[in-house]
Parts: structure tokens; sequence; C-alpha cells
């Protein structure tokens, strides 16, 4: 029996009467574009959420991207202003910055969450800082006072970049209504994924939502009136509507993840292999403050480990291999010197999660994992 590292067509096939229903309704209507499933998407997404406005647009680096263009198109920020954020996150967060000629300062995470590490944000803090571009890495809150705090004493803005943390919660807030704007991906893979590329913008502040909106909209404010130069990047009305079938269930899916990792937690025990690192008092089923995008372990010789769970036909994956300062995209970061997150980039592995691994397959896990030697 070989354990998938994500069935799709599986996890998908959960909703499958009311998604082929959803879209003969998109199809029947003739409206594909800023239609019905959109803005009632933007609406249960924001009672979800617990915010005020959400904009559909076509992925979540354009979410990012937008935000930034924004505060850039508003005047909040300028041309070389600086923006924090983790140097161990996805490429995307880091282009978003650079696409609108901000700069990012990549900030080392916390080796046992792998969130940026709080401690180390002041002492990257300059006059030209404006942002800290939160990352909720692998669906685990990364918010905490301390952030909260410096936030206001440098009047920072707070972008989060919810990608990964779909339904997460810091105390009783979800993950994307805590800082000034969030940016959510439903690329098919994330805890909530369309069928294609989607993602959204979440805001309390009215002016950035019309800006985010006019912008995603190639800067109209109305229809062939242009007050901004902008992006095309629309949520299409097929992907809105799927995603609203998915959207009720979301939290269930959620708390089937962290069922699958409460059994990793509980079951695997190898002294080589690093499990994630959690609170003494965690039970992690009814921690919201996690929702299991990803299940990262470390291990010291990688290719060695994933060769040998491939050769017991378990898929891993590595998220991701490679640090940002370490690509050839960004020379310009590559003088950097980031131990942690370069270590970081080497140890680990994603092990199979999902909300529909089945339970054989997660003592398969279990036990390969148990006779590795
Ligand atoms: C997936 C992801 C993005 C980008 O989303 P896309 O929809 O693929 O553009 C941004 N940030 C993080 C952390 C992600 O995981």
């Amino acid at each position: 029996m070989s354990v998938p590292f994500l069935d799709l067509k599986k996890s998908n096939s959960r909703y499958e009467d009311e998604i082929r229903a959803s879209i003969g309704r998109v199809i029947d209507s003739g409206w594909y574009l800023l239609g019905d499933e959109v803005e009632r998407f933007e609406w249960e997404f924001s009672e979800y959420i617990g915010i005020d406005y959400t904009i559909g647009v076509a992925s979540g680096l354009d979410a990012l991207t937008i935000i930034l263009k924004a505060y850039r198109t508003l005047g909040q920020l300028q041309e070389g202003d600086e923006v924090i954020v983790p140097a161990n996150t996805f490429i995307a967060s880091i282009l978003a910055i650079t696409n609108n000629d901000l700069r990012p300062v990549l900030v080392e995470p916390d080796e046992d969450t792998f969130n940026i590490d709080p401690d180390l944000i002041e002492e990257k803090i300059t006059n030209r800082t404006r942002a800290i571009m939160l990352v909720h890495l692998y669906g685990q809150n990364a918010y905490n006072e301390k952030i909260g705090k410096l936030c206001q004493q440098y009047d920072l803005k707070l972008i989060e970049d919810a990608a990964q943390a779909h339904g997460a919660c810091y105390k009783d807030q979800r993950i994307g209504s805590i800082g000034d704007a969030a940016g959510f991906s439903f690329y098919p893979g994330k805890n909530l994924g369309a069928m294609g590329d989607a993602g959204a913008i979440c805001t309390n502040d009215q002016e950035l939502a019309e800006c985010c909106r006019s912008l995603g909209n190639y800067g109209g404010t109305s229809k062939y009136r242009y007050k901004y130069k902008g992006f095309n990047s629309r949520m299409d009305e097929i992907q809105a509507a799927v995603l609203r079938v998915k959207l009720k269930g979301l939290d269930t899916a959620n708390q089937r993840r962290r069922e699958v990792a409460d059994f990793y937690i509980r079951n695997i025990s190898n002294p080589k292999v690093k499990l994630p690192v959690l609170k003494a008092d965690n039970s992690i089923r009814n921690d919201s403050s996690h929702v299991w995008h990803l299940f990262v372990v470390r291990v010291q010789n990688r290719d060695r480990f994933i060769d040998y769970l491939e050769e017991n036909e378990i898929a891993a994956s590595t998220h991701y291999p490679v640090a940002p300062n370490q690509q050839e995209g960004y020379p310009e970061l590559s003088d950097l010197n980031l131990p942690v997150t370069e270590k970081l980039h080497r140890q680990v592995v994603s092990l199979p999660m999902s909300p529909v691994l089945e339970e054989k397959s997660m003592q398969k896990v279990h036990k390969v994992i148990a006779n590795y030697a």
C-alpha cells in the first residue's frame, strides 16, 4: 500500500456532488467574472474570518502584492521602505515585497515553531521600516503580543501572509483578522483550496479595501474610468462557487488534520526524527492555533530519509529545499548570513498530511519511521 503526500482528488470527492452542482449553476448563469458567486463568497469568508472586507483576487501572491501596492498607491509606503519578513518563508511573501520596490528585511525563525523569532525583530527595525509581513508558516499562528507592541511602538503596518493558515486562531480571533490586512491563497493544495488559482485580501480598513478592489480590476473605480495603475487579478465565478462549498467543511477538515498531527506526535518516536515542538500542556486536538497545513519534521540526512520513505512507498515532500537568500533570483540577498534558516532548509521534511489521510496510512508512516536506522 502506498501513501500519497496529498490526495487532492480524494480530498475534493467529499464535496463532489455539491461542487458539480455549483459549477453547473455558474455555467447556466452565463456570468463568469465579477458576479454573484464571488460576492457571496466574499461575504461568507468575511463572516468566517471575522472581518469587514474580503476582496477575491487571482492568487495568494496577488493578494499580498496588491495589499502592498495599495499602501504604495495611498502614499503610506514609499519606494525603498523596509518590510520585515521571516527568512524561511515561501518565496511569494518576498516577491510581494520586491514587486513593489520595497526592501525585504529577513529575520531568522524560532527553530521550534518555524515562525519568525519575535525576539529578533526589534534589532532589525530602522528608520525606513514600515511594515511586518507575518507569515503563519505550516498553518501555525505566528502572532504574539510582543509583535503587536512593536507594531504600535514603531508605527508599523502588520500584514499577515495567511496562505497556509485558513481557520487557525490567535486566542479567539481568526488568523487574517489580526493585522492591518491579510493575504490568503486558495491554491488547490491549501487548507481551503480551489480548483485552480485564487486568493483573497482581508481587512477592516475601508480605504485600503476600496483601493485593493480597484487595483485588482485595472485600477478602475467605475467602468472604463481608471483612478490607479492596476492589475487584472480577479477571482473567477467558478472558483468562488467551489470555495463556497468547501468553506463549509473547513473547520471539520482542519479538525481532521489535527487528529493526524496528534497521531503522529503520539506515535512517531525515533531519535533520528525531530517532531514539531509543542508547548508542554498542549492538547493538539483542541489547539486552534495550528491547522497543520504541513506536518514538518527535521532529520540530519534528508536525502537518505526521503529515499528510505520512498522505498517504502511513502511520499514525502520538502517545504522548502532552498532558502530564499540562496535562490538564484535573489542575488541581492546572497550575502546574508542566516544560519538557522539555512539549517532548517537542509533538514525539513513534510510527512503525508491531509484531511482524508486514512488510519492505515498513518499507521504505516508510524511503523516505517520506527524502523528508520
Ligand atoms: C501558497 C503561498 C503563497 C502564494 O499563494 P499562491 O496562491 O500560490 O500565489 C504565499 N505565501 C505562502 C506562505 C504560501 O504558502
